[in-house]
């Protein structure tokens, strides 16, 4: 049962909540927090905690600044790893003073999307699947990029750090609701996925949040670094976060059709094309940094190419085997450095667009596409993800459908952003070029 305003007063109360952090995420993904007292908690209840969204990267000018935090009651939590003095979570939607919600705030995209869906008489429910990285920390206590973890996938290794880590994480996971389907060593030394039950996928992106959080700080207790960066180290797997969709009409898997054409839907089919379509623009939003371009790269599971098979892991979109309720696509290219709430409004956006326009997919590609040659992919018509991010927010500049579900206020503000990250990054001579040419010329 969802905890109204009331509950959430007296839950805090019998418990002896005495910190509330209230949590909004901005454009980039990441996660902000406005901590106040139980004595603030009705106050902040009422909406009437107002903070200056001008100190907030990504979010408004100054003159415009004025803001208002909106708890979802909902999802009142406690953290499991409170000392002494027990602090609680609300996750908030951010509202201008006139009343109005806020165009900048992720967690409104994502429910304009949810509620274009409804609208065509559609639910869409995701199941993510977060890996990251553990590493050692220095004496300082400062990030490394060293793991003494050699076990590798599915490894049941002698206790290691590692493990020890993950299982405190799953720990702490429950204890705050999530429902964990797998836990695993993932393919790199030291990295691991942990997976937890899809759900709708407003849920699903404050739980990426949330994930994110619980596992950097579990890490830390035990010692250790965990990254979501996307690609840490060169020459081993990044780290991805396929994310698997379904849709759901009238209660019922809408992709699941027991007499379609391999028990998909046409909405299925649909969706796979608009995916497809849209693939190199979402990738500025599922992949929305320099370095998510050097986990796209072949030789590893990630994705490198726009295509869709329902047999292997290669390509772009997977059609996983399981059907009924399971029915589901697989996206394998976003990776968890992006903004869950925005990388959820593209995704869906994208998929009804395939479906309002009815965009056929291309024929699916049931070989390893990695053991095509160049000139077997050139005649194949098959196009390829965006090789940079400076690549991929051209794409995404010139696609009205994804640039509408992210409002244009967000837009503008994530391109320039984006573009000045890009800049940056190109001025700067990396270790490789050193290694390349100093010598040499
Ligand atoms: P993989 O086989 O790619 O490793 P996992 O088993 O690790 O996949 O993860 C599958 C994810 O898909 C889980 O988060 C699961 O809850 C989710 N999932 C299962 N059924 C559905 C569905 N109908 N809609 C969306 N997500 C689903
Ligand atoms: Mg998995
Ligand atoms: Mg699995
Ligand atoms: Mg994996
Ligand atoms: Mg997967």
């Amino acid at each position: 049962p969802k905890l109204s305003k009331e509950d959430v007063l007296k839950k805090a109360e019998e418990l002896g909540v005495e910190f509330i952090h209230l949590q909004f995420t901005d454009i980039f993904g990441v996660m902000k927090n406005v901590s106040i007292t139980r004595e603030e908690l009705e106050k902040a209840l009422n909406d009437e905690k107002m903070f200056d969204g001008s100190s907030i990267d990504g979010f408004v000018r100054i003159e415009e600044s004025d803001m208002y935090l909106r708890p979802d009651p909902s999802s009142f939590t406690i953290y499991p790893w409170s000392g002494e003095s027990l602090e609680a979570r609300l996750i908030c939607d951010i509202y201008n003073p006139d009343g109005t919600p806020f165009e900048g705030d992720p967690r409104y995209i994502l429910k304009r999307a949810l509620k274009h869906a409804e609208e065509l008489g559609y639910g869409f429910n995701v199941g993510p699947e977060c890996e990251f990285y553990l590493f050692l920390t220095n004496e300082k206590g400062e990030a490394t990029t060293v793991t003494h973890d050699n076990a590798s996938y599915f490894d049941l290794a002698p206790v290691d750090l590692g493990e020890t880590a993950r299982q405190d994480m799953v720990k702490t996971l429950k204890q705050m609701g999530f429902e964990i389907e797998a836990s695993h060593h993932e393919v790199g030394p030291g990295q691991h996925e942990i997976d937890f039950k899809y759900d709708d996928a407003l849920v699903t992106a404050d739980n990426i949040m949330t994930f994110k959080m619980v596992v950097r700080i579990v890490a830390q207790r035990n010692g250790l670094h965990a990254t979501f960066m996307p690609k840490p180290v060169y020459g081993i797997p990044g780290s991805g976060m396929h994310t698997n969709m379904s849709l759901t009409k009238g209660g019922k898997n809408a992709f699941y059709d027991p007499d379609g054409e391999l028990q998909l839907s046409k909405e299925a089919y649909y969706f796979i094309g608009g995916l497809m379509k849209h693939a190199r623009a979402i990738c500025a939003i599922t992949n929305p940094t320099v370095n998510s371009y050097k986990r796209l790269v072949s030789g590893f599971e990630a994705p490198v190419y726009i295509a869709w098979s329902s047999r292997n892991r290669s390509p772009l979109i997977r059609v996983p085997a399981k059907r009924g309720s399971s029915t589901r696509l697989e996206l394998r290219n976003p990776d968890p450095s992006c903004n869950p709430y925005l990388a959820l409004a593209v995704v869906l956006e994208a998929g009804l667009d395939g479906i309002i326009n009815k965009i056929d997919p291309p024929e699916s590609i049931n070989r390893n596409i990695y053991h095509m040659t160049s000139e077997e992919l050139l005649g194949s018509n098959i196009d390829r993800l965006p090789v940079s991010l400076e690549e991929a927010i051209k794409e995404l500049n010139s696609d009205d459908v994804i640039k509408k579900a992210l409002s244009p206020h967000t837009v503008e503000r994530f391109i320039t952003a984006k573009l000045d990250e890009w800049d940056e990054y190109s001025a700067y001579v990396t270790p490789w070029e050193l290694e390349r040419y100093l010598t040499k010329y």
